[in-house]
């Protein structure tokens, strides 16, 4: 029996090479082959070409142990997958009496008469194995042509995932050798990506050993830096004991910027950390719209410590609700250290919460000056036992997307290192 090792995914369908439609299909099943070990080394959007399809599957064959093709399984004259497999692969198309018989119970069930084109839906190629479906008429077909698997699956999400729960993993669990793969993910922000490669290179490249391989991923995003690490291997605890140990290790040097190893957002850990104190915020943001509260609010069960927010878009919102005076604005602008630190204050005031959280800056694109040019943001942290409020400026760079991205992340951070000192 051969081993499978690498794969490749081909998400047949014209519509995913249009901006409306996206292949997920291949993500779900790059997910469920990396847990099984098995590595995903290219993936491919094609449109619904016979001759095509021939070609990437021709050279997916050429590359990797297993080739999964998603879609085109359909009854209509452009599902060509299953004609484009039995050309690569040199086997006839048989039309299946049992698959047949499935489909035309499955209409008759709803009362309405099979229509002649279903037909083409039992049609298998030679030797192929049949892979039930009962979310829809296309069954699935699994063969094993030259130590080379090929996988056809439907299109439609609900089909194709309980399709390949039922059918598929335990079976293909069996021929990865025994090789597992665990994963960590280590989140951090507050620093740049060069900053993290800078202070981890030197540890992760000298993780695993000669029955370990570990291999380590950066994953930037504004306002956060994750670092991933998987190993794989047969035994399963020594894959842990070495991820543990390199995690410990790579927290250890990375310091305080580290919010999390457990796969848990950093609002969530904003929002654990105030839930363990009984504390309860709210935010006032003047350029983030509203997005810090929709993120403290993303995480279940946030009404414990969420009580919300004030979009103080305007200086007169920031004056008439948030009562920051308005000399203070003349003289600084509104995106400054006084203004911010007002801001906090006043939600506190304005709300009555434990922590007031404030965010003012220069998203952009226009807007910006020498002084403070687009980037530029100030976050605020005040709580209710008073003392001056917090306050820091940033130089944010990416676009007003990013820039606002970047924002909410900061504030969210200045919460989290404050609860650490309380
Ligand atoms: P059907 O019998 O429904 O025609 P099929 O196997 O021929 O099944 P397609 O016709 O290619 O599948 O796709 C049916 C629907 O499934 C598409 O309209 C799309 O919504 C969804 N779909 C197809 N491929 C993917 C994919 N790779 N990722 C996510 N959704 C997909
Ligand atoms: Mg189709």
């Amino acid at each position: 029996m051969a081993l499978v090792r690498t794969a490749e995914i081909i998400a047949v369908g014209t519509e995913m090479l249009t901006p409306h439609r996206i292949d997920t299909n291949s993500l779900f099943l790059t997910g469920q082959l990396n847990e099984l070990g098995i590595e995903v080394r290219a993936k491919a959007i094609v449109r619904d070409d016979r001759a095509e399809l021939a070609t990437i599957l021709r050279g997916a064959l050429a590359r990797v142990d297993l080739v999964i093709t998603t879609g085109g399984l359909g009854p209509t004259a452009d599902d060509v997958t299953k004609e484009a497999v039995a050309e690569v692969l040199g086997r006839p198309l048989d039309e299946d009496a049992a698959i047949l018989a499935a489909i035309r119970a499955r209409f008759d069930r709803r009362g309405v008469r099979m229509p002649e084109i279903n037909r083409r839906q039992a049609q298998v190629p030679r030797g192929a194995r049949v892979l039930p479906n009962p979310n829809g008429t296309a069954p699935g077909l699994l063969l094993d042509a030259d130590d080379r698997l090929v996988v056809l699956l439907p299109g439609p999400p609900r089909e194709l995932k309980p399709m390949f729960e039922a059918e598929l993993r335990s079976w293909l669990e069996q021929r990865t050798g025994g090789r597992r793969v665990l994963r960590r993910a280590i989140k951090t922000t507050g620093r740049s990506e060069s900053q993290v490669e800078e202070i981890t290179h030197p540890i992760y490249s000298a993780l695993g050993d000669e029955e370990v391989e570990i291999t380590t991923t950066i994953l930037a995003t504004p306002g956060q830096i994750e670092l991933n690490l998987s190993a794989a291997g047969a035994d399963v605890d020594r894959l842990g004991r070495r991820l543990d140990e390199g995690v410990a290790a790579l927290v250890a040097a990375l310091g305080p910027c580290v919010f999390s190893t457990d796969g848990r957002t950093l609002e969530a850990v904003v929002g654990e950390a105030l839930r363990r104190r009984g504390w309860r915020i709210g935010a006032a943001e003047s350029c983030t719209g509203g997005t810090l509260l929709g993120r403290l609010t993303e995480v279940p069960g946030s009404s414990a410590w969420v009580v919300g927010g004030i979009v103080a878009y305007a200086n007169d919102v920031k004056v008439a609700q948030l009562g920051v005076p308005r000399t203070l604005i003349d003289a600084h602008g509104a995106v400054s250290e006084p203004v911010a630190r007002a801001m906090a204050s006043g939600v506190i005031a304005a709300l009555g919460v434990d922590v007031g959280v404030a965010i003012t800056g220069v998203a952009g694109p226009a807007g910006g000056t020498a002084e403070k040019p687009v980037g530029t943001v100030v976050v605020a942290l005040a709580t209710s036992a008073g003392g001056d409020p917090l306050a820091r400026t940033h130089a944010f760079p990416g676009d007003r997307d990013a820039i606002r991205r970047h924002a909410t992340s900061a504030a969210l951070e200045m919460v989290r290192q404050s609860l650490q000192q309380a």
